[in-house]
């Protein structure tokens, strides 16, 4: 009987209890669900709807409204930065960088992204300034990277070579051929500037951060056949087959020139076709078919370009077969041939394009520094047409 009275009391209790819990719930998702605002829902809205520019004036009212969603700031900051508005992204992080009540994390992550944005802006000055704090902090990786493209883009190359070298040691990463190339930026700038001494001691710095900095070599060689001083340039350009012998077509057209000079020109033809059996591209193979030409007639012309169009039957091969081919023909029965020869020469300098291995960007001229993406040495030493095949051996013999 005692048993059954107890029970009568405990369980209004526990019901009573319960009844407060979810009250207590309701309540506390009540608050919560005002404490959104209500522009917030109308941005999500507008975001669910594809309607980015309502969503972000919407946010907005949200980040006006409440001063303590410093994510949402953040957010719309960087969104500003990315759509070009500028103005509206440096705004919006110097009003959260000028804040007292940020946590010193987020105060140097509105530094940050206030630096990207005056990058953006073309304040190079201030971005410098605000990255070159940013070095001791956990975005010293991030703030060295866009310190790099700054002096890059300012031709700085001293202080592109020192910022090169610390984010060397920050990441472990290589970036000797960036050095060398930074180091022959400098080392044209100081040679322009009839700064000899300094020109040369800048390139042996360049062969020093990257022997096989082929750059240098081509330089240093052409400084030499302008000077007259025709045996060096020759004896420099030859130092590239040692050194980086897929880049030997950029010299072998001076190298020409200074061996005529020098009236080794036998010895050169020698030495190019050699060149051309075991590092084939196209510039060379254009080279030494114009010295062939010149120094032993058509007939030897023809015949190798005739065994190089066997040996790799590229377009390439085939538009300079077509060139000597006319030569052999009489002036007044070259009109079949001629036209087929400038198809092939259009089509083939359509194709024959240098393309750069980061970013895609095709260029008819080599280029040790891509235009597109600012890569160094990203440009493989040969035309992208060049291991094509377009005609079969079978047929040509
Ligand atoms: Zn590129």
């Amino acid at each position: 009987m005692n048993f059954e009275s107890y029970w009568l009391l405990v369980l209004p209790v526990f019901f009573g209890l319960g009844w407060l819990a979810a009250r207590v719930d309701i309540r506390h998702l009540l608050t919560e669900s005002r404490a959104l605002p209500a522009s917030y829902f109308k941005g999500l809205n507008f975001l669910l709807n594809e309607q980015p520019d309502k969503a972000i004036e919407a946010f907005i009212e949200v980040a006006r409204a409440d001063q303590q969603t410093i994510e949402l700031h953040f957010a719309l900051g960087s969104l500003f930065r990315r759509r070009g508005e500028v103005d509206r992204a440096t705004r919006m992080h110097q009003n959260l960088v000028d804040r007292s009540d940020l946590g010193s994390d987020q105060r140097t992550a509105a530094l940050h992204e206030l630096a990207q944005d005056y990058l953006k802006a073309g304040l190079l000055d201030r971005a410098e300034a605000i990255f070159k704090d940013l070095r001791k902090t956990v975005f010293s990786e991030a703030a060295l990277r866009f310190l790099l493209d700054i002096y890059v883009s300012e031709k700085d190359w001293q202080q592109a070579i020192a910022t090169a070298e610390a984010l060397e040691s920050a990441t472990g990463n290589a970036y000797r051929r960036e050095v060398a190339n930074f180091y022959c930026e400098r080392a044209a700038i100081e040679y322009s500037h009839s700064q000899l001494d300094e020109a040369h001691t800048s390139i042996a710095a360049a062969l020093e951060a990257n022997r096989k900095c082929a750059r240098a070599n081509v330089m240093q060689g052409d400084w030499a056949q302008r000077e007259g001083r025709h045996d060096a340039a020759v004896d420099i350009w030859r130092r590239i087959e040692n050194q980086a012998p897929d880049y030997l077509f950029l010299v072998a057209s001076p190298l020409m020139d200074s061996m005529r000079i020098l009236g080794r020109m036998p010895e050169a033809l020698l030495l190019l076709r050699g060149w051309m059996q075991r590092y084939p591209t196209l510039d060379l193979l254009a080279v030494v078919f114009r010295a062939t030409l010149a120094e032993e007639g058509a007939e030897s012309a023809l015949r190798l370009v005739r065994e190089e169009l066997h040996r790799s039957p590229t377009l390439g091969a085939l538009d300079k077969f077509l060139e000597a081919q006319l030569t052999q023909v009489a002036a007044d029965q070259r009109d079949d041939l001629q036209l087929m020869r400038d198809l092939v020469h259009a089509h083939n300098n359509r194709l024959s394009l240098f393309q750069c291995t980061s970013c895609g960007f095709k260029a008819r001229s080599f280029h040790w520094h891509c235009p597109a993406c600012g890569g160094w040495d990203t440009y493989p030493p040969r035309r992208n047409a060049e291991g094509d095949p377009v005609v079969k051996v079978e047929r040509m013999s």
